[in-house]
């Protein structure tokens, strides 16, 4: 955007964009070392059945920045896959839940937990992602069909055979796969029945006006019937309220994930959560 100054000449120097560009410039060097200054973790968020059992959890991460505070990795992400950061984040993850998944498997309240972890597009496609996951799980001795993997649907249209071929052999050890917010790309249901998934997660927009909005409960029926045809487990995303989860119910979907049963919280506080009431909590 040209501006003429005081002057009278012409000047391409936008304050506002250079403030924006320094802005960015500095998160993505604090991106770069996250993780070198421990700023990363993973919280964890339940998810239960109908009746509010808990099931399993989502990892998800969370980068406390020492000036920015909580930054949200709707934020971050999308950074770190455009400046490559993605890769060691993402096998920062997967360390990490494994890790976790051992120390859960010591404590009875635990042990049964599944651990979903999200893995974006550009990690998968690394020539060595196989092979970091296997590790990941050698490594720490856990058991393999603890962990399931989402991914979301953009991911297919990059190079269908590899996915099928990567996740097949993942497949082989036990660890299962989620596709992501499923509803919302365009992949096609040739892709689906190709790819060896064991759930489909309804993605919130769905979810969030279903009592309102007559054609996302038409979404959300038909994703549950394409789960059931598929012999898919389904899952709801941002369950907030007691009406999206009775029409949720009605529909037929068995798993659900959101804020009305629990947020993503830091691991102490989501063991507490898991512990049976009634047991005395340290
Ligand atoms: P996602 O995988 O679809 O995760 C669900 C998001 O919905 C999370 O946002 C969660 O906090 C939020 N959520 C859960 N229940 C509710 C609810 O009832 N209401 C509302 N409004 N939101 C709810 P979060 O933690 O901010 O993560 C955003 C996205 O960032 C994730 O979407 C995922 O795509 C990405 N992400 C998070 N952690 C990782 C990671 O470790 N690796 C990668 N590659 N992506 C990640
Ligand atoms: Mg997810
Ligand atoms: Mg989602
Ligand atoms: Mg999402």
């Amino acid at each position: 955007q040209a501006k003429s100054s005081g002057r009278n000449m012409v000047c391409f120097f936008d304050p506002e964009m250079q403030a924006e560009m320094e802005q960015r410039a500095e998160l993505e060097k604090d991106l770069r070392a996250s993780i070198r200054l421990n700023q990363l973790m993973l919280y964890y968020q339940m998810q239960v059945d109908e009746s509010g059992r808990i099931v399993g959890a989502e990892a998800l991460i969370r980068w406390r920045h020492p000036r920015r505070g909580m930054v949200s990795p709707a934020e971050f992400i999308p950074l770190a896959e455009e400046i490559g950061m993605i890769i060691p984040i993402g096998d920062w993850v997967i360390e990490q839940a494994c890790a976790q998944l051992k120390r859960w498997e010591m404590e009875p309240a635990m042990r049964k937990i599944c651990l979903s972890v999200n893995v974006s597009p550009r990690q998968l496609s690394q020539p060595w992602f196989v092979e970091q996951v296997k590790d990941a799980i050698e490594k720490t001795g856990i058991r393999a069909s603890r962990l399931k993997l989402e991914l979301t649907e953009s991911f297919v249209l990059d190079d269908v055979e590899e996915a099928i071929e990567k996740m097949q052999e993942l497949r082989d050890i036990g660890i299962r796969f989620a596709m992501d917010d499923f509803g919302t790309g365009y992949s096609s249901l040739a892709y689906l029945k190709r790819l060896p998934l064991e759930q489909l997660k309804i993605d919130q927009s769905f979810v969030r006006d279903i009592a309102s909005d007559k054609s996302n409960a038409v979404m959300v029926r038909t994703i549950i019937s394409i789960a059931n045809n598929f012999g898919l487990e389904i899952v709801a995303e941002g369950v907030e309220t007691d009406d999206q989860f009775a029409f949720l119910i009605q529909y037929g979907c068995n798993r659900f994930q959101g804020y009305m049963f629990g947020r993503p919280v830091p691991p102490d506080e989501f063991e507490r959560l898991c512990k049976p009431s009634g047991e005395p909590q340290t």
